[in-house]
């Protein structure tokens, strides 16, 4: 019998549906061969991009030069633009404003042939400094409401380049998403007077069975009301509203957290295509609630259609504790 599972957070319904349950396997998928040909993320190739914005690199290299480790460029082709003012518009029913905003692309290694899951911890912990620096940088900008970093893995996630990187946008608008997890903090906190955030550690703490990883400041686990098949969210223990503010032994244990989860999913499916969401708190604006940063990792592996657009309802066919089950026991 297929299962409704309500996400406490969102309140959105989850068909959980166990007719058609999928096993690891039944996703596994083919490795690609690499290629690489004028990649331009790759090192020797700085002059290809825009120029870099910021840079990890050895001292007395220069800008736009071989020397670095992480580098952060403009999108060549980007979704909003730097310049200009909002400019708010009504035309009867239809708003409109300019699209400002900033679209950045975080080049994760000067290396073709690494893939997300093959960087080192160090190297993981590199990446998620640049963002947290991009991030304060952006929100200094007070035009921007939100700044959130994301990754498409693998072309049917939406990745146009295989060289390793992610993309991060800041927006004049609060995105719906995060006006619905706000949402549902609110009611959390009129309901229990608790962050639901820190109530689901507690909660997936003591019941296990969706558990993927844990370090000392960070923990893994498959959400109850999972969306897609080895949907995976990573939260600080700590409750911090704000990404910006990670603090370096959380830093420290992001890096050990991604490298483990991305390396365990990629053996376990065989590198499947996925996008990583990084929500933190809107900058420049006051929620009147306290925010609990986090991760979601949603691999690609159904496709979404009629029904979930129609409904923004999901249909599941793998429960997050067989996901979680083959990803803990995965090494
Ligand atoms: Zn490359
Ligand atoms: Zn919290
Ligand atoms: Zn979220």
């Amino acid at each position: 019998m297929p299962e409704l599972r309500q996400d406490p957070l969102s309140q959105r319904w989850i068909i959980i549906s166990s007719e058609r349950a999928k096993r690891p396997n039944d996703f596994k998928l083919r490795p690609v061969e690499p290629h690489v040909g004028e990649c331009v993320f790759c090192a020797g190739n700085e002059n290809k991009t825009p120029p870099e914005i910021w840079a990890y690199r050895s001292p007395g290299t220069e800008r736009d030069q071989d020397g670095w480790w992480v580098r952060t460029v403009p999108n060549k082709f980007p979704a909003l633009g730097i310049e200009g003012s909002l400019n708010e518009h009504m035309n009867g029913l239809h708003k409109s404003m300019n699209g400002v905003g900033a679209h950045e692309v975080i080049i994760e290694t000067p290396r073709h042939q690494i893939e997300t899951h093959q960087h080192s911890v160090e190297q993981m912990q590199e990446i998620i400094r640049m963002w947290r620096d991009r991030h304060l940088d952006l929100r200094q900008d007070k035009r921007l409401k939100y700044v959130m970093v994301f990754k498409n893995e693998g072309s049917d996630a939406g990745a146009s380049l295989e060289h390793s990187h992610s993309q991060l946008i800041a927006l004049p608008i609060l995105p719906k998403a995060i006006e619905e997890e706000i949402d549902g903090i609110k009611r959390h906190l009129e309901a229990a007077n608790r962050c639901i955030f820190c109530d689901m550690i507690e909660q997936e703490k003591q019941d296990y069975s969706r558990m993927v990883f844990e370090s000392e400041s960070m923990i893994a686990f498959c959400p109850y009301a999972s969306r897609f098949p080895f949907e995976i969210w990573i939260l600080p223990k700590r409750h911090e509203p704000d990404f910006g503010f990670i603090r370096e032994n959380e830093i420290q244990d992001l890096g050990i957290t991604l490298q483990e989860v991305l390396a365990r999913l990629a053996g376990t499916l065989g590198s499947p295509p996925y996008n990583l969401l990084l929500h933190s708190t809107p900058v420049n604006t006051d929620i009147g609630v306290s925010y609990h940063w986090h991760i979601e990792i949603l691999p690609r592996l159904t496709k979404a259609a009629g029904f979930e657009f129609g409904t923004d309802y999901y249909i599941n066919p793998t429960p997050p504790e067989i996901a979680a089950d083959s990803l803990q026991s995965f090494h």
